[in-house]
């Protein structure tokens, strides 16, 4: 096997899906494969638009500055470019509010780089920077099984749905095909039991509407989020993003169902701690209606913890582990995984899939630590709390409000949710003096 998929010449990658992350793996495999062909079974369309087989592409997404990070080190440039297409550069310290437990967390000019950019522009940008690469095609086609070797045990392509190419080899197959992806049914009939995996249900709703942005509205800062806290469970987010206009969500955790009606959305908003989005609500002139999606649970397939692997496949992005959406983190953890596939693929691709897997699960773990910890909060949530996690809470609450006197926490909190530092970034020894000096502070 290893001979096979070593060997040099002509080796090929087939990448399923053809959005985020199947877009950044056949970017990252570009380096090392002679040819890459990205399968999708969507219409693609020509101008950044949303997409039937991206239900989020209606809802605003944010665009971590880890992420912003890592495409413009693929695609030198990119993010210049979607500034050029009218996206917003912005100091999330201080041109953004971060209310925490229903307070602003101090702001103070930073050295964060934040782009507020939609999800169908950013997709938009890396397809066509993709689809520049010499040794990359893109079909419009669906995977509908794989392919195996006499062994049964080697994925050597895939079988699709075209008539052109209903079979297409290759020495290693990505899904990137979403949470809807059909790997662990293709992996059962190779007899691969499924992975293990985690769950935490945080039953969020979301609830995206575009308006109009007009100068000096929201005090001529270009974005707001309110997040839920225990007791608390609605929050809210809006944007200033390309088209001069406002992306704004509202969401609801464990069941709180926000409305898409104009006087229900405005109720909903009023209801929220701080009253900044329901004011630019009442402000802005809707550009649409709203767009409603129920996003259930985060789901973590451990395939690192999978004795059997067959070679020649591996999953990335959702259908690896798909995250709350709330906490922003889907495309930046993409694009993570897209480097981790570059650099071990470069470094030859025996056994590349459990390579990745292992490499993968510590940039999920950092993740899902993040946006389980902030779930668990919540005691309607079901999941284990260990009292080490209880420790830390208490410590994270004391945290979050000395954040909002302390823009050095604030920074370091930022930096955290941005991806750009671990979260033991915020127990660092000179952090604990200033939570529990800021916390008594913040009290006052
Ligand atoms: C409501 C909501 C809001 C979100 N907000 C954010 C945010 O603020 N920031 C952020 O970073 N992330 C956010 N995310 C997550 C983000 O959308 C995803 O992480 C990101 O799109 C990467 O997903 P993906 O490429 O793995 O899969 P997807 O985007 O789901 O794409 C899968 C692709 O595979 C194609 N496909 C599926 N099956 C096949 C097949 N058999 N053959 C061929 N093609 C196939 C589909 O058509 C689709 O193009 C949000 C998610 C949701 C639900």
């Amino acid at each position: 096997m290893s001979e096979r998929i070593t060997s040099l010449g002509n080796r090929h990658a087939v990448v399923v899906g053809a959005s985020i992350a199947g877009l950044l793996a056949a970017r990252a495999l570009s380096e090392t494969f002679d040819r890459v062909t990205v399968l999708e079974r969507d219409d693609l369309p020509a101008q950044p638009a949303p997409r039937r087989g991206v239900p989020q592409s209606r809802h605003l997404h944010i665009l971590l500055a880890r992420g912003a990070e890592i495409l413009d080190e693929l695609f030198p440039g990119i993010t210049d470019e979607m500034v050029e297409h009218g996206a917003v550069r912005n100091d999330p310290q201080v041109d953004t509010t971060y209310y925490l437990d229903g307070r602003a967390i101090a702001a103070k000019p930073s050295d964060l780089v934040g782009v507020g950019v939609s999800r169908p522009m950013v997709e938009h940008l890396v397809r066509q920077r993709v689809e520049r690469l010499p040794n990359v095609e893109v079909h419009r086609a669906e995977a509908v099984g794989l392919l195996t070797g006499r062994d049964g045990a080697t994925v050597t392509g895939v079988r699709t749905n075209s008539t052109r190419t209903p079979e297409l080899t290759a020495d290693l197959v990505v899904d990137a095909a979403g949470r809807g992806s059909r790997a662990l049914h293709w992996l059962r009939d190779l007899g691969i039991a499924e992975p293990p995996s985690s769950r935490v249900e945080a039953d969020v709703v979301y609830v995206t509407r575009n308006y109009r942005w007009e100068p000096g509205q929201l005090d001529g800062r270009h974005g707001c989020l309110i997040v839920p806290f225990p007791g608390s469970p609605r929050g809210a987010g809006v944007v200033h993003m390309e088209d001069d206009r406002w992306g704004l969500v509202l969401f609801g955790l464990v069941g709180e169902n926000p409305p898409i009606d104009e006087d229900g959305m405005l109720a909903f908003a009023e209801s929220l701690p701080v009253p900044d989005i329901a004011k630019l609500m009442r402000e802005a002139k809707p550009l649409d209606d709203a767009v409603r999606m129920r996003y259930p649970a985060s789901v973590r397939w451990h395939f690192e913890r999978q004795r059997r692997q067959p070679e020649g496949f591996l999953v990335t992005g959702d259908a690896l582990c798909s995250f709350n959406p709330t906490y922003g983190q889907g495309m930046s953890v993409a694009a993570m995984e897209a480097l981790i596939l570059r650099d071990l693929a470069a470094g030859g691709t025996a056994a590349l899939p459990t390579r990745f897997y292992r490499a993968a699960a510590r940039v999920i773990d950092g993740a899902w630590t993040l946006a389980a910890g902030g779930d668990l909060r919540f005691p309607e949530i079901p999941g284990r709390r260990t009292a080490a996690d209880r420790l830390l809470a208490g410590y994270l609450d004391r945290y979050r409000l000395a954040a909002t006197v302390d823009p050095v926490l604030a920074r370091t909190f930022l930096r955290v949710a941005q991806m750009l530092a671990p979260a033991t970034a915020m127990v660092s020894p000179g952090h604990l003096i200033r939570v529990f000096g800021g916390a008594r502070r913040a009290r006052c």
